[in-house]
């Protein structure tokens, strides 16, 4: 998906290429660990509210489970490939590594657009992805999420498929789950408040004061939305904010010079993340093209939308007061743009360290769910905080000491880590 030509998985495998090359790790390593460990690809037939039937593509990558159960999201999406799925179940790896929480990576998904599916046809999507997928998901072997355009919602469908067909109560099966059905408190907020965790600690490293500084957000979904709303809360202003327009099939930036309110602009936003036009035009926003966000003069710039987008066509559009690339989103950089940041020497907070916070929130559910005794929301957000940051310094340390770019930094750790687990149980 996103952008003609560009395959995530090769960025994925060239990531991690560079890095491995710099460890020096034995081929077998890498030949493991450039590779998903298993692979599932099935049909999902639905009958529509029509009567009429169709079939849609589903996917279930587990890239490595050598530190725990794989883990990882669902998307829904119409341009969803199988080297996007192993692209992020890659990732996925990463992030669980440099957070040190015992587990995996893996991603899924399903070809299709809620933007035109009725919430009973999502529902049979749901429970017939399950189906098919259930004997190779489980609290102890896989543990899918929410992602793009899935919620809280699908996640409930899909755990009582799994636990109508096994006939146990296994909450631990599924993260990103209701409130009060064996959801964890502050989930919700979890991906987006570790953003600005890692944002506030990299601000600390700079010596910049958070209330002097601005920022501009792509995206306004699950992750943007808190990441806008603690962001401010910390004192900081945020001038844009870009979506996608489902209606026009394209993308738009909304500016407030003087600052957008968090709960004025979710009012008028959908709940696929999408800000009405009209609307914003009302209450005094500024409309300008979709990539205007990465052209605005801030500190602080938030892609936390899709993959693929400061790439090497739109990293010149980047202002020279840009301090911080904080990447909400999975992937949205190139190794092309990449070279341009470091040179520029804007400090990159690493998509798999700055969106970390997701998992991490995703890992303390499972924990509340396998133990079926659940914690207050301070508890929550305070260990999400003490885990992001202790991350984000061990990155900055390395980064520091050896000399290398951020990203760089964030991947030895984790391919450190991930390797050894091979290695000690005796893969390779
Ligand atoms: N989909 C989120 C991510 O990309 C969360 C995954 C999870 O909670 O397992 O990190």
């Amino acid at each position: 998906m996103s952008g003609q030509g560009f395959n995530p998985f090769q960025m994925a495998q060239q990531q991690f290429d560079a890095v491995a090359e710099k460890l020096g790790l034995e081929q077998a390593v890498r030949d493991l660990l450039r590779w998903p460990e298993r692979e599932y690809q099935f049909n999902i037939p639905i009958r529509m509210d029509d009567g009429t039937y169709r079939v849609f593509r589903g996917f279930r990558v587990q890239h490595n489970d050598a530190r725990g159960p794989a883990k990882g999201g669902i998307r829904f999406h119409p341009q969803e490939t199988l080297d996007t799925v192993r692209a992020l179940a890659m990732w996925m790896t990463w992030k669980t590594a440099v957070v040190d929480i015992p587990l995996g990576g893996g991603k899924g998904g399903v070809v299709c657009d809620p933007h035109n599916l009725s919430m009973r046809e999502q529902e049979q999507i749901c429970r017939g992805w399950v189906r098919q997928i259930v004997r190779n998901i489980g609290p102890y072997q896989d543990v899918p999420a929410p992602d793009v355009m899935t919620t809280s919602q699908h996640m409930i469908w899909m755990l009582d498929e799994y636990e109508k067909i096994t006939g146990i109560k296994a909450p631990g099966v599924i993260t990103g789950k209701p409130i009060g059905l064996g959801g964890s408190l502050g989930r919700t907020e979890a991906t987006g408040y570790g953003v600005v965790y890692t944002i506030r600690e990299a601000l600390k490293y700079l010596g910049l004061d958070i209330t002097k500084t601005s920022a501009s957000f792509q995206g306004f979904g699950n992750v943007s939305q808190y990441a806008l709303q603690l962001y401010n809360q910390l004192g900081g202003t945020s001038i844009a904010v870009s979506t996608w327009n489902h209606k026009e099939q394209k993308s738009f930036t909304f500016r407030k010079k003087n600052g957008i309110q968090f709960d004025e602009l979710i009012t008028i936003t959908n709940k696929f993340g999408e800000i009405d036009k009209d609307k914003a035009q009302e209450l005094g926003y500024e409309i300008l093209p979709g990539n205007a966000w990465l052209e605005e003069e801030v500190d602080i710039l938030v892609p936390a939308a899709i993959e693929n987008q400061i790439n090497k066509d739109t990293v010149s559009l980047i202002k020279p007061t840009v301090k911080i690339i904080a990447e909400g989103a999975n992937g949205p950089t190139t190794p092309e743009a990449d070279e341009v940041l470091k040179a520029r020497n804007i400090h990159v907070i690493p998509d798999f360290l700055a969106n970390a916070g997701g998992v991490t929130c995703s890992y303390f559910e499972q924990v509340q769910s396998n133990t079926n005794y659940y914690w207050t929301k301070e508890e929550v957000l305070s260990k999400l905080d003490q885990k992001m940051t202790s991350a984000y310094l061990s990155v900055l340390e390395l980064a520091n000491k050896e000399g290398v770019y951020m990203r760089d930094a964030a991947y030895m750790i984790s391919i450190s880590r991930v390797s050894e687990a091979v290695k000690l149980r005796g893969w390779v």
